[in-house]
């Protein structure tokens, strides 16, 4: 079934069931908040609009009594809505606000709040589940989704393993279920621009300055690649009060005076992160809007580095999703591709699929045995392991779609087939701060060499 087309530059290349159950009222809400999230060009010291016009629809009620197959199956559904609109998303570097809506309205985006806050109370093994299979159908849902979800795991499910003083408990207890209601009842979206481009360290190369002021602080800083600029109603950002040891992690509000959205987006991949620079100058953030309390986010990040982790399954998704692909196109069951099913036939075209699917198998395999046996304080034997995974992973990631293309075919890369915005997606994993490929390499390269200090 292919879709009418009802843009001058829509035309959606479905395969396999890319469009089943895509009517054309869903497609023409794509199309409409397409149109209203139009991309504005700007360079540095340029403000471009950051306004969140596109969220639209209720706030759905979360269900807190999924198990984790159904929660997994509900994104099943929503696939072929997610992968018609990856397409525009796509063309556009815009951010997909008809995934988010939709996720919205079934009560998603509060998957990851615990129950006793209103929220689905996913667990983190659950979250990556469903992580992978948004990132299945649209990469770039998958990976400003994840974005979201730090932020509730970092104040939920890692908080509680922390130690604290029961002051700092009862301080975060009545913070957090203030920023879990805004998630639950407003349908508030996170992100957290951390990066700066100065030291691939979580805790280092910060230089967000954070002044204390009555009420709260005054933020100032530039973050690099601040996924979900112009849709995140709040902004988590790294930074440091001058005389303190620790990093804060304190929650931007996206209407606070001194809140800049700079620079151009036209990246090769995952364009609808719309990840632009984000410039804070004596932002105010109220004490009340702080993730963790002060020190906290230091300890997570020693004592329960998997959180960085988070973002790889992303990318298992997409390679499930070229998987996916590349098995349609093979059966000859791509809408708009070659005919005919010659090419499954193919003996080297076997051989190559069968190297992507053990290829896929070995990342998901290290990657859910490394989170499901997540701990406290892991060994340098662990995070071995964890570092592995994510490597292997965002490393899979691309070679399955490289592998994708030579198996499928010239005809497979052309720029109606969803493969050739997958290819390009794939690229991206490995530059994922603060495990990167050139972290993981450099440190499991070190790992086991030499005697603790
Ligand atoms: C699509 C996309 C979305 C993103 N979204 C977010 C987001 O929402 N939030 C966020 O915080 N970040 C985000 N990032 C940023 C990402 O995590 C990295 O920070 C970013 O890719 C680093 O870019 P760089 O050019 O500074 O890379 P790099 O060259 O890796 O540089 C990072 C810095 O670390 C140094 N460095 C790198 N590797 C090493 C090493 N092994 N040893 C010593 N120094 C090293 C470099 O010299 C440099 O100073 C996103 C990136 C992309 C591509």
């Amino acid at each position: 079934m292919v879709l009418d087309c009802m843009h001058h530059c829509c035309t959606v290349g479905p395969w396999g069931n890319l469009v089943n159950g895509v009517d054309k009222e869903i497609f023409r809400s794509i199309v409409t908040s397409m149109a209203s999230t139009t991309s504005v060009s700007a360079h540095e010291g340029i403000t471009v609009a950051t306004g969140t016009s596109a969220k639209s629809g209720p706030v759905g009620a979360p269900q807190s009594g999924l198990t984790r197959d159904q929660m997994v199956a509900t994104i099943a559904e929503l696939g072929p809505l997610f992968e018609a609109s990856a397409v525009e998303t796509d063309r556009h570097a815009a951010f997909p606000w008809t995934n988010f809506n939709a996720l919205r309205e079934r009560g998603y985006l509060a998957l990851c709040v615990p129950k006793e806050y209103g929220g689905m109370g996913a667990s983190y093994a659950d979250y990556m589940r469903v992580s992978e299979e948004i990132g299945r159908h649209c990469g770039s849902t998958g990976l400003t989704f994840n974005m979201h979800n730090a932020t509730m795991l970092w104040a939920g499910e890692v908080a509680d393993l922390l130690d604290m003083t029961d002051e700092e408990r009862a301080v975060h207890e009545r913070r957090r279920a203030e920023m879990f209601r805004g998630v639950v009842e407003n349908g508030e979206i996170h992100s957290q621009p951390f990066s700066e481009g100065l030291n691939p360290n979580a805790l280092a190369g910060i230089a967000t300055r954070a002044v204390p002021v009555e009420g709260g602080y005054l933020v100032t800083g530039r973050k690099i690649f601040a996924s979900l600029s112009g849709a995140a109603d709040r902004y988590n950002v790294t930074c440091q009060v001058e005389g303190e040891d620790f990093l804060r992690l304190l929650s931007v509000r996206a209407n606070s005076a001194g809140v800049e959205i700079v620079d151009d987006w036209d990246p090769l991949g995952m364009r609808g992160t719309v990840s632009r620079t984000l410039l804070l100058k004596d932002a105010f953030v109220p004490a009340d809007d702080e993730i963790l309390p002060g020190g906290m986010y230091d300890q997570a990040a020693n004592r329960f580095p998997y959180l960085f982790m988070s973002l790889a399954p992303s990318y298992l998704g997409l390679t499930k999703g070229i998987l996916d692909f590349t098995r349609s196109y093979l059966r000859g069951e791509v809408a708009g591709a070659a005919k005919g099913t010659g090419r499954r036939d193919n003996p080297i075209k076997q051989y190559g699929w069968a190297e992507m699917q053990i290829a896929y198998e070995q990342a998901r395999a290290m990657l859910y045995s490394v989170v499901d046996s997540a701990r406290l304080d892991p060994t340098e034997a662990d995070l071995v392991t964890a570092w592995a995974a994510v490597y292997t992973t965002m490393e899979h990631a691309n070679k399955v779609a490289a592998l994708a293309v030579r198996v499928c075919g010239g005809q497979s890369m052309l720029k109606h087939m969803p493969l050739e915005r997958m290819y390009r997606d794939s690229r991206l994993g490995s530059t994922m701060l603060p495990w990167s490929a050139e972290v993981a390499l450099e440190r499991i390269g070190k790992a086991g060499l030499y005697d603790a200090e």
